[in-house]
């Protein structure tokens, strides 16, 4: 039996207990929430995971994104990322390589951390034609199927599936253009083997074969977003939504099998028009956990991207959004280092919380409050410890030390705080 339907049975396991204390919610919400259709909890029967609940009620979680490239490959250096991420504060992490030996390093970063870990098997079954047949046009649609059941039998828990690019889609997106192309790579291989073979996508025409391999493995269907504009002038574009449609209908029956279900949002989106696409995502997809890939809200800020997508990505929270993937300095630039994962996670985490702040904010705002007591009271190890990096708050402060140990080097003998709390009582 799966999570969802023990869920529809009105069981509430041992995830739904821990979801519930972490999220200090009632495990009762957290049942109804996976028979519903708006929570899931990512586990497997081949691994032991940090269990994290994702979707309506819970606190915004962040994804980070690790992985090889065709340029470089260099395994321990992922690994480090893949555990630095974890330390930062991730909640899942998405191992996306497209280089090297494909099992066998996902299988080395998922022994290497604890959380939750997604991948996107198509990269591996279009990759590996492309070596063995010398274009990814010739994957044949059973290596397709065979590197899901593959990556899913080493305890992968979620898997983005591009399972919402079919025929109309690929109408829709070549009848109407694109400033910014498409830059999901998934969409990118998907789209170039269905015009080259003048077929139907597999993964959409097999969807019920899909099901029964990610349900016998339990691994939880993220509908993959392969439509993913690489341009703010695209969002919310007929292709787009046309796959959203797909999509939102693909995640409604694989949750009536009983199968964990995520959609995937866009990943470039103006600011003014984040609230239509968590509305659209949520009412379309029947409130199912809405994962947004950013997302970016100006094209411009190349090795800032991980700042332009911390705006979007906090609104998006704001307005229902579950899940974020991360974004990076590097992105649109290139294959993210050890810094730049660290600080996608960090940016990400901020993003979540302000977002939740306006979500969940009897659950969310307590944080602040706290460290806006600390900071009256000059609590400076307080503060440290409040801080959503604690390390880096303190490396600041002692690299330019005050001479008065209550105060720091900005106001020195004049800190505003220092002086009203000499003065009279504000506390509160
Ligand atoms: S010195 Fe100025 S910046 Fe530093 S804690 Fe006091 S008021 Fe804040």
């Amino acid at each position: 039996m799966t999570i969802v339907e023990d869920a529809q049975k009105g069981i509430i396991t041992d995830e739904m207990k821990i979801v519930a204390k972490n999220e200090r919610l009632d495990p009762e919400f957290i049942r109804r929430g996976i028979a519903a259709g708006r929570i899931v909890i990512p586990t497997s029967p081949y691994r032991e995971v940090k269990i994290c609940g994702i979707g309506e009620g819970t606190m915004t979680k962040v994804n980070a994104s690790i992985g090889v490239s065709s340029d470089i490959v260099d395994v321990d250096m992922e690994i480090k990322k893949a555990q630095a991420a974890e330390a930062a504060g991730a909640d899942t992490l998405m191992e996306l390589g497209t280089g090297g030996d494909f099992l066998a390093i996902r299988k080395k970063v998922i022994d290497s951390i604890s959380l939750s870990v997604g991948s996107v098997p198509l990269y591996q079954a279009f990759i590996e034609a492309a070596r063995k047949y010398g274009s990814i046009v010739h994957m044949t649609e059973d290596e397709l199927f065979k590197a899901t059941e593959d990556q899913a039998k080493l305890g992968t828990n979620f898997m983005a599936i591009h399972t919402g690019i079919n025929n109309i889609t690929m109408d829709r997106l070549k009848a109407h253009g694109r400033y910014g192309g498409l830059c999901s790579r998934g969409g990118a291989f998907m789209t170039s083997w269905m015009l080259h073979n003048e077929k139907e996508n597999p993964l959409y025409e097999n969807f019920d074969y899909l099901i029964e391999i990610l349900k016998e493995h339990e691994v939880v269907l993220s509908t993959g977003n392969g439509m993913r504009a690489g341009a703010v002038h695209n969002a919310t574009d007929r292709a787009q939504i046309q796959e959203l449609i797909i999509n939102s209908e693909l995640a409604d029956k694989a949750h009536k099998q009983g199968l964990q279900v995520i959609v995937e949002g866009p990943g470039h989106v103006p600011l003014d028009q984040i609230a239509t696409n968590v509305k659209l995502m949520k009412e379309m997809s029947g409130h199912k956990p809405f994962y947004m890939l950013g997302p970016l809200v100006t094209d411009i800020a190349p090795g800032y991207d991980h700042i332009v997508t911390a705006i979007g990505a906090s609104v998006s929270a704001a307005y229902g959004c579950d899940f974020l993937c991360y974004v990076t300095p590097a992105e649109h630039l290139a294959l993210p280092n050890l810094e730049d994962v660290v600080t996608g996670v960090k940016t990400s985490k901020i993003a979540a919380h302000v977002g939740d702040m306006v979500k969940y904010p009897e659950r969310a705002k307590q944080w602040d409050l706290d460290m806006g007591r600390a900071r009256r009271d000059l609590n400076w190890e307080k503060m440290y410890s409040l801080a959503i990096d604690p390390g880096h708050a303190r490396e600041v402060r002692t690299s330019r030390a005050p001479e008065d140990s209550d105060v720091c080097t900005m106001c020195g003998n004049y800190c505003a705080l220092k002086i009203v709390n000499q003065n009279y009582n504000l506390a509160k």
